[in-house]
């Protein structure tokens, strides 16, 4: 089976579908939480069993991955003690990957350090991606992809996490705040939402907030400082949120569509 070798927007809610995810990915960007935070999201999404947008956040699946205690999230490294992944580790792996999953659908292999994995460990790994049993997906984070061979590139796709670490964490903070407000007040966390589209920093800005929220959200609905109800609100209205980006529309009336699905009573949704 072979993968598309295509580079897919992280912002995009096709990344998301459960309809539409893959055997293996790049998850490119330089090290650090937003790289991190887009991975366990990923996984997420791979074990989640929600149809539709996934992870979906209240699934055992979901709750279990948040917590980083799903047992068909399988994540292996270069040891402390070794200089390189060692290829015994990278076969260890795909005979494992035949093995059916515990619980999930799926079993999800995070392979990081893939700078130290070398050509043999690559060589013993592409074998894997070229065929995947159909239970299995592999997530690669990365900082740079060239340091994958061309023929294990062209079996992932790429998916590339914005790469300016002072921008994400300003991102990830706002993110925070506003899934605080958003838990005891949806109009004080509106109100922050006009606050940032003032500050006029931007399209792209005021975009990284908004995906830095959509991949933060999941996880606080899994360990309850998000009610099920103001999650599923916040998912409608970040899904629109990104019909509207890709449609151009400017920030100002994005964030007036948030509001008023954020804020609207329940019987008027
Ligand atoms: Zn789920």
């Amino acid at each position: 089976m072979s993968q598309p070798d295509q580079e897919l927007n992280t912002g995009s809610s096709a990344v998301f579908d459960s309809g539409r995810l893959l055997h293996a990915y790049l998850v490119v960007g330089p090290d650090g939480t937003q790289r991190d935070t887009f991975t366990d999201r990923l996984a997420a999404a791979l074990v989640c069993s929600s149809s539709g947008t996934v992870p979906c956040g209240l699934c055992a699946d979901c709750r279990k991955a948040f917590r980083g205690v799903h047992p068909d999230i399988i994540r292996r490294g270069k040891p402390a003690d070794k200089a390189v992944f060692p290829v015994e580790l990278i076969r260890a792996v795909c005979a494992d990957s035949a093995v059916m999953p515990n619980e999930a659908g799926r079993k999800v292999y995070i392979l990081t350090d893939g700078e130290r994995m070398n050509a043999a460990a690559q060589n013993a790994l592409l074998k894997t991606l070229e065929d995947p049993p159909p239970h299995c997906a592999f997530i690669l984070p990365v900082a740079d992809p060239s340091v994958f061979l061309p023929t294990v590139r062209s079996r992932c796709a790429q998916l590339r996490v914005p790469d300016d670490p002072a921008f994400d964490s300003q991102a990830l903070a706002d993110a925070e705040r506003f899934l605080e407000l958003l838990a005891s007040s949806p109009a004080e966390a509106a109100a922050f939402l006009s606050g940032l589209d003032m500050k006029k920093e931007g399209r792209e800005t005021f975009f990284r907030f908004l995906d830095a929220a959509a991949g933060l959200a999941p996880a606080r609905m899994a360990d309850g400082r998000l009610s099920p109800a103001m999650w599923s609100r916040l998912d409608r209205a970040l899904d629109r949120a990104e019909m509207y980006r890709v449609h151009n529309l400017n920030t100002g009336y994005i964030v007036g569509m948030l509001t008023a699905c954020l804020t609207a009573p329940a019987g008027n949704l």
